[in-house]
């Protein structure tokens, strides 16, 4: 058994959390009550122990931990459809508020509390067979799931640092924005995630919102219009470690896989079909569709255009029944005809494997996980924005009142624009420059003339 841990924290992670519970819940056929109502597939259960623990008189547990700063949104998934899935301990949450300010998550709030969630995750650890990593589901613009998130990183890292820690971070966008200072508590977080969590699989609120307006058409989208995407996401890109297969079958193979440089950790998703809520059982694609969608920058959680950049490596999910051979092909030609995007000293860098049980409501389905260089448009956006601000020194006394050094600002900001110039780095490597002119990547062509 190779369990994994969940924690969700803050308003948004708590949401897209309760959300990421029941659509797997009913993909492996677990009722909100916990027991098993069986269905399709003897498969639903081979694996479930990756998620779920098993307690007495057959239920299934949801593997979870949910902290908050502030009691509502906790209330409000205990009374949901799923709400008594999940074990009333593993409940963690103050009453003050994080008011949308980091520092109160990393430092002071978030601080107080924190011991109270290590104790529930310690619990939690212990009970397993061995623990495979931890998930953490946050947003990075608020205060708690974005200080507090990464405060409880840090800890876990500190504890168990031989464990993967995968991340599934909302990345804020002016577009969806509770408040102006997004950006300060976004880049303090990334400045955490760079080096504290191994994966981290990036949803951007901008792409969210531009998906559901362009492409499903709503004129005003809703919180639950982008955590229907969301869940559909992170389903896909967890389907891999539910259920039987061989590629990115734990937290380390995918990192194996889709990490050659350490720091450069944040993938881009895309899935097929997008649908929207209600809507899905209508769309039916083939192999050739899937396949085309799922590279298409619109698809994309992440806004940022691939074709602006390179992919180091990539992964594609393909679920439901289909011929594997057929998969194969499309994937092939898709790399074929589009080589300059595909960094040509990793050579075979994108793999792709197929998972027999499609989401509900869909007869086929595709995820994508890309390590592209171009996810540097969505870093340098936060960047700016936090930079015209801290030039002014803006909104700092919001951050400095709660005990928070200047310094800390400068440092994160620096981290980032680092970030950025690695990518850029690497997408402008090539082979000639590695082997320092030894060996020529044209040269054949040389030949010819
Ligand atoms: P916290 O409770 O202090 O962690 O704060 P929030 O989670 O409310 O963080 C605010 C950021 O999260 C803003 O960028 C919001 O746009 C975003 N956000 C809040 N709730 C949701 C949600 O349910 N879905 C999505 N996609 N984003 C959310």
């Amino acid at each position: 058994m190779r369990e994994i841990l969940h924690v969700q924290g803050g308003q948004c992670g708590n949401q897209i959390g309760a959300k990421f519970w029941e659509v797997i819940c009913d993909e492996h056929g677990i009722d909100s009550t916990g027991r098993y109502k069986g269905g399709s597939s003897d498969l639903q259960l081979e694996r479930i122990n990756v998620y779920y623990n098993e307690a007495s008189g057959g239920r299934f547990v949801p593997r979870a931990v949910l902290m908050d700063l502030e009691p509502g949104t906790m209330d409000s998934i205990r009374s949901g459809p799923y709400g008594q899935i999940f074990r009333p301990d593993n409940f963690v949450f103050g009453q003050s508020g994080a008011g949308n300010n980091w520092a109160k998550g990393h430092y002071t709030e978030g601080a107080e509390l924190i011991d109270s969630v290590l104790d529930v995750v310690r619990k939690e650890a212990e009970n397993c067979d061995c623990l495979q990593g931890f998930q953490v589901c946050h947003s990075l613009g608020g205060g708690t799931g974005s200080g507090m998130g990464t405060l409880l990183i840090s800890k876990i890292r500190e504890e168990y640092p031989d464990r993967m820690m995968l991340t599934f971070s909302v990345f804020p966008s002016p577009k969806v924005s509770d408040t102006v200072v997004e950006p300060y508590n976004a880049t303090l977080s990334v400045h955490q995630l760079v080096e504290n969590a191994d994966e981290c699989m990036v949803l951007d609120n901008e792409a969210l919102y531009d998906i559901c307006f362009r492409t499903l058409k709503l004129s005003t989208p809703s919180f639950g219009d982008l955590n229907h995407l969301i869940s559909a996401t992170m389903s896909g890109v967890t389907c891999c470690l539910r259920f039987p297969g061989q590629l990115n079958s734990d937290l380390r193979k995918l990192a194996v896989n889709l990490i050659p440089f350490p720091r450069l950790h944040f993938f881009m998703v895309g899935f097929a079909p997008l649908t929207s809520r209600g809507s899905q059982q209508y769309i039916s694609l083939t192999v050739p569709e899937l396949t085309q969608q799922m590279w298409d920058a619109k698809n994309m959680m992440c806004a940022a255009d691939p074709r602006h950049g390179r992919y180091l490596t990539a992964s594609a999910m393909f679920r439901g029944k289909m011929s594997t051979k057929e998969v194969d092909e499309q994937m092939i030609n898709v790399q074929n005809k589009n080589s300059s995007y595909f960094v040509e000293w990793i050579p075979n860098n994108v793999k792709s494997s197929v998972c027999d049980i499609a989401p509900t409501g869909l007869k086929m389905a595709s995820t994508f996980i890309g390590n592209s260089t171009s996810i540097q448009e969505m870093f340098r956006r936060v960047s700016e924005q936090f930079t015209a601000m801290f030039r002014r020194k803006a909104f700092l006394h919001w951050y400095t009142g709660e005990g928070m050094d200047e310094m800390e600002f400068t440092e994160a900001e620096s981290n980032m624009n680092d970030l950025v110039a690695e990518y850029q780095q690497y997408q402008d490597a090539t082979v000639e420059e590695d082997e320092e002119g030894e060996y020529e990547e044209g040269a054949e062509e040389n030949y010819e003339n």
